[in-house]
């Protein structure tokens, strides 16, 4: 088989940067949700999708293991620049090999089949409302509009470990997927997007309506759609039209670039010079000017200085312990590392870390009360 392809990202009408990326390069498509404030959702998906991008083309490992390894890349740039703490993303990717498609999956992006005129959704949202769908807790319609519906259960970076969801299709002839954000999906409800795939012949003329239709339903996300269509090969030959296509995107799509290399390696240079100007100009001094979000006493808490003791000597002091309880926290998706210490840059962040901690606890006892108590 060969794939026609065609994608779109777009800010959308709410959103001030874009943290949606997506990854056109054949025969591996993927999209993916950045998230973590200001920089952090664009680092966060543009590694992941960079880093999976890499590994496929040296072919190490399946790619549920490519998969991991993005996680741990974000993982670890998270753990060691404090301005993207925190940050993870979605990540759902196809492979086509022949005539199967190998899909991977986390998180709250989705993957679509429209063969003839049904489209059928291939993934699960890891979304806490998805799993009060799954209870009987709410209905699929509810799930839809609830307020807190991007609630991710599952997300890419925010662990050193995450569970991947994989699914194999056998591709037809005259098959299109679909790969969006929940930008997309989001705005539009599936009978819409099957409508548009359906009318549609053009894959990239696709994708624009999908992207331009969910701006004219209130565009509050970044929206991405990208539409694959599965051709027939023309020749029974030698795969010839595989190679030729191998390590160039499609025509008109964007590859993500490996962008900035010598803005990165002068960004390590420039840490590693501070970290020397730091130990010299003293690092008491240093240590007074750090702050993180951590566990004391079983409760999240405020500390100032690192979260690491050194031969037996602590580097940090509690400065305020809240009354949330830890364990509460852990059960967040990007609260994981709150044993560790989340870094922040300063006393008004770490406040600000836990007010989202409380927000979002607070979002998840509100879908509670809703499971509960029936409907609104
Ligand atoms: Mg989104």
């Amino acid at each position: 088989m060969r794939i026609e392809a065609g994608a779109t990202t777009d800010v959308g009408r709410v959103r001030e940067g874009n943290e949606d990326s997506f990854l056109a390069a054949d025969p591996l498509y993927a999209v993916a949700d950045g998230m973590g404030g200001h920089r952090g959702g664009e680092v966060a998906s543009r590694l992941a999708l960079e880093t999976l991008d890499a590994l496929f083309r040296r072919s190490r490992g399946t790619l549920a293991d490519q998969i991991r390894e993005a996680n741990l890349a974000v993982f670890e740039r998270s753990v060691l620049d404090r301005k993207v703490a925190g940050m993870g993303t979605t990540l759902t990717a196809a492979a086509i090999e022949q005539d199967r498609l190998r899909l991977v999956h986390v998180g709250d992006s989705r993957a679509y089949l429209l063969r003839g005129e049904a489209l059928r959704r291939l993934t699960e949202d890891h979304t806490l409302v998805h799993e009060m769908v799954e209870r009987g807790e709410i209905t699929q319609r509810e799930a839809e509009v609830h307020p807190h519906r991007s609630v991710l259960t599952r997300a890419l970076g925010t662990e050193p470990d995450v569970a991947v969801d994989e699914h194999a299709v056998e591709l037809r002839d005259g098959d299109r997927l679909l790969l969006c954000t929940d930008g997309l999906t989001g705005m539009l409800p599936d009978e819409r997007i099957r409508e548009i795939l359906t009318e549609e012949a053009d894959p990239q003329g696709a994708a624009d309506r999908l992207v331009a239709e969910a701006n004219g339903e209130g565009g509050i996300d970044n929206i991405t759609a990208m539409v694959l269509d599965v051709r027939a090969s023309a020749s029974t030959g030698p795969r010839l039209d595989t190679e030729t296509l191998e390590g160039e995107p499609a025509a008109g799509l964007r590859p993500r670039e490996p962008r900035r290399r010598w803005g990165r390696a002068l960004a390590w240079v420039a840490g590693v010079t501070l970290a020397a100007v730091l130990a010299l100009t003293g690092i008491r001094l240093y240590l007074d000017a750090q702050w993180y979000v951590g566990v004391s006493g079983g409760h999240v808490s405020v500390f100032r200085g690192i979260p690491v003791k050194v031969i037996g000597l602590r580097l940090h002091s509690v400065v305020e312990v809240t009354e949330v309880p830890a364990r509460d926290a852990l059960a967040l998706a990007h609260f994981g590392e709150l044993p560790e210490g989340i870094p922040a840059e300063s006393r008004e962040g770490a406040e600000d870390i836990v007010d989202q901690i409380r927000a979002d606890l607070a979002a998840i006892q509100e879908i509670g009360n809703l499971g509960d108590g029936g409907t609104p």
